[in-house]
C-alpha cells in the first residue's frame, strides 16, 4: 500500500516514508491510496484477542512495509503491560443501556493522546531506519495541552531523537502545563508561546515547509517530524481502537455481529473522529459519525452547512483540548469524499489559509451529511453534564467527554435514533479538577490545584492517577515563553545550529 498528498496526487510513498516525513512538501497530507477493508470474518477473529494482538492485525493493513517482527516490536512496546491503567488498553464502560464510554484515558499522561504517543515512537524510529540512515528526528509539536505531554512522554529518552514542544500561554490548563514544564528526559524542550492553538500550529507548519531550515537541517543531518494529529502515525493507531471498540460490543453483548453502532467524538484537530470514518470505511459497522465541539463550533456549522468559517471570535473553554479553529485533518476527509481531488484540495487550503474560508462543492457536502452528525456545547451545558451524569450514573467524566456526552444527549432526543453508541472519553477528569469539581460540589474550599484534586477525591471516590499526584510541588525545568513570530530561533537554539 502507498501514500500520497492531499494536495498532490502524483506523490507516492510508502508508510514509512509518510510517518518519518509527517507533512508532505506540497503542504499537503499524507493519506493512503485505498482503505484496506476488513469483513466479518476477520472482526470474529479479533473478538477473542488482547488489544495488542487487534492492533497487530490492523497495523498490518496500513503499514505494508514494515514487517510482522516490526509491527509485534512497536506494539508490544507501546501497550505493554503496566503502560496502561487497564489489561484492556482502552476498556467500554457502560453507562446505560446502549451507551458505552470508550476510556481513552488510560494510558501514562491520561489523556487519549497516548493511544497513539506511546505507539509513534516504534514506528518513526522503526520507520527511519528505513529511510533515513544516521539522521537525527527532530519532533516538533504545537499542543492545546494533551499532545505536547503525551508526545513528551513518548519520546523521552528515545535515541536519535529530539522534542521540542510549544504550547499557548494561556490556553492550558494549570495541571497539563505543569505535566509538560516538569517533563524529565535529556531530548527534551519545552516553551510557551504569546498566542493560541491555532498560531502555534500555524508556526509550526511554517517551520516544516521552511526552505533555509531545510537546508540547515541536511548539513546537520537532520530531519523534522511531526507528532501532531497531521502525521499518518498519529492517526493509524487510533484506527485500532475503533475497532477494538467494535470487538468489545459484540464480545459484551451489546450488538450482534454486523448490527451497526454510532460513535460519538468530542473533536478539536479532527484526528480522532477522522480515525473512526477510517474505522467505518474499512468495514466497521458504523451508522454514524456524531462530531462534538465546544463552543468553537466551526465543525458544527460546516458538518451542517457545507462552508467552513474560521472568521468568528476564538473561545477560551474548559474543555482547552478543542479550542480550535483551524481542523487540520478536515483536510484528508475532504480528500477522500472528493473522488481524490487534490486540485480542489488545495485550492479550499488556500482560499482557508487567504480568506479564512471555503464552501465545499454539493457532492461532497450531500457525503458529509450521510456520515455525520454534529452538536455543540458551551462551557455552562458542560457542567451541567458532568453534574447530571455523576448524579444519576455516579460516573466522574472530564470536561471534554462531557461535551461529547452532551451532544450525544441532544442527537438522540432530536433524532430518536437509539443505535448503541461508543463515545469516546479523551481525558481523565483529574487533568481538569477545577472545571470537574466546580461542576459536583456546592461550595470549593480548595485554593490551588493540588488541593482541588484531594476535594474531588474526597468528593468522588474515583482514584487519582498516580503521576498526576507525583506533579505535587515539582519545581518546572521549562520557564521559557516567545513571541509567535521567533518560533523558528527557539528550535535553532534548542538545536544548537
Ligand atoms: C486532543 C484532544 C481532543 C481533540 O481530539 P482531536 O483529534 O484533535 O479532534 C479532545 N479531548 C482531549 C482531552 C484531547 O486531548
Amino acid at each position: 500500500m502507498y501514500y500520497t498528498s492531499t494536495r498532490d496526487k502524483s506523490v507516492r510513498v510508502t508508510a514509512s516514508e509518510a510517518i518519518t516525513k509527517g507533512i508532505s512538501s506540497d503542504g499537503g497530507l499524507f493519506v493512503p491510496t485505498e482503505i484496506p477493508k476488513i469483513n466479518e470474518d476477520f472482526i470474529k477473529e479479533l473478538i477473542p484477542l488482547s488489544y495488542i494482538e487487534r492492533a497487530k492485525r490492523v497495523l498490518s493493513l496500513y503499514l505494508t512495509d514494515f514487517s510482522d517482527e516490526e509491527i509485534a516490536y512497536c506494539v508490544e512496546g507501546a501497550y505493554r503491560q503496566g503502560k496502561f491503567s487497564s489489561d484492556k488498553v482502552a476498556p467500554l464502560y457502560k453507562l446505560a443501556d446502549g451507551e458505552y464510554v470508550l476510556e481513552l484515558w488510560r494510558g501514562p499522561t491520561c489523556a487519549f493522546k497516548d493511544m497513539a504517543l506511546q505507539l509513534l515512537p516504534y514506528l518513526l524510529t522503526t520507520a527511519s531506519e528505513k529511510t533515513l540512515k544516521d539522521t537525527e528526528i527532530v519532533i516538533l509539536v504545537a499542543t492545546s495541552g494533551d499532545t505536547g505531554k503525551a508526545a513528551l512522554e513518548g519520546f523521552k529518552d528515545v535515541p536519535n531523537t529530539k522534542i521540542l514542544v510549544f504550547y499557548p500561554v494561556d490556553g492550558v490548563s494549570p495541571m497539563q502545563k505543569l505535566q509538560m514544564t516538569t517533563q524529565e528526559g535529556k531530548n527534551v524542550s519545552v516553551c510557551a508561546i504569546e498566542g493560541n492553538f491555532d498560531d502555534a500550529q500555524s508556526g509550526v507548519k511554517a517551520i516544516f515547509t521552511d526552505k533555509d531550515i531545510e537546508k540547515k537541517f541536511k548539513e546537520n543531518n537532520l530531519a523534522f517530524s511531526s507528532a501532531n494529529s497531521i502525521n499518518w502515525g498519529r492517526l493509524v493507531p487510533q484506527i485500532v481502537y475503533y475497532v477494538s471498540a467494535y470487538c468489545d460490543m459484540v464480545e459484551n453483548g451489546a450488538i450482534a455481529l454486523g448490527e451497526e453502532i454510532n460513535i460519538v467524538v468530542p473533536t478539536g484537530n479532527f484526528g480522532n473522529i477522522l480515525a473512526a470514518y477510517y474505522a467505518k470505511k474499512m468495514g466497521i459497522p458504523v451508522k454514524t459519525l456524531i462530531c462534538a465541539s465546544n463552543a468553537n463550533n466551526v465543525l458544527t456549522d460546516f458538518l451542517k452547512s457545507g462552508t467552513y468559517d474560521k472568521n468568528r471570535d476564538f473561545y477560551c473553554t474548559t474543555s482547552p483540548s478543542m479550542d480550535i479553529l483551524i481542523s487540520s485533518n478536515l483536510e484528508r476527509l475532504l480528500f477522500h469524499l472528493s473522488g481524490e481531488n487534490d486540485v480542489q484540495v488545495k485550492e479550499w487550503m488556500q482560499s482557508l489559509s487567504s480568506n479564512g474560508k471555503y464552501t465545499v462543492t454539493d457532492e461532497v457536502f450531500a457525503q458529509i451529511k450521510a456520515l455525520f452528525d454534529a452538536g455543540c456545547c458551551d462551557d455552562i451545558a458542560t457542567k451541567s453534564t458532568i453534574a447530571e451524569i455523576f448524579n444519576s450514573k455516579k460516573y466522574l467524566c472530564d470536561t471534554h467527554t462531557a461535551v461529547a456526552l452532551n451532544v450525544y444527549k441532544n442527537y438522540k432526543a432530536q433524532t430518536g435514533d437509539s443505535t448503541p453508541a461508543v463515545i469516546a472519553s479523551t481525558a481523565n477528569p483529574y487533568k481538569f479538577s477545577a472545571s470537574v469539581l466546580s461542576a459536583v460540589s456546592e461550595e470549593i474550599k480548595a485554593e490551588n490545584e493540588f488541593d482541588m484534586v484531594d476535594e474531588l477525591f474526597a468528593k468522588s471516590n474515583e482514584p487519582v492517577p498516580a503521576q498526576l499526584a507525583s506533579l505535587k510541588g515539582k519545581e518546572p525545568r521549562f520557564k521559557q515563553v516567545c513571541n509567535k513570530n521567533n518560533m523558528k530561533q527557539v528550535v535553532f537554539d534548542m538545536l544548537g545550529i
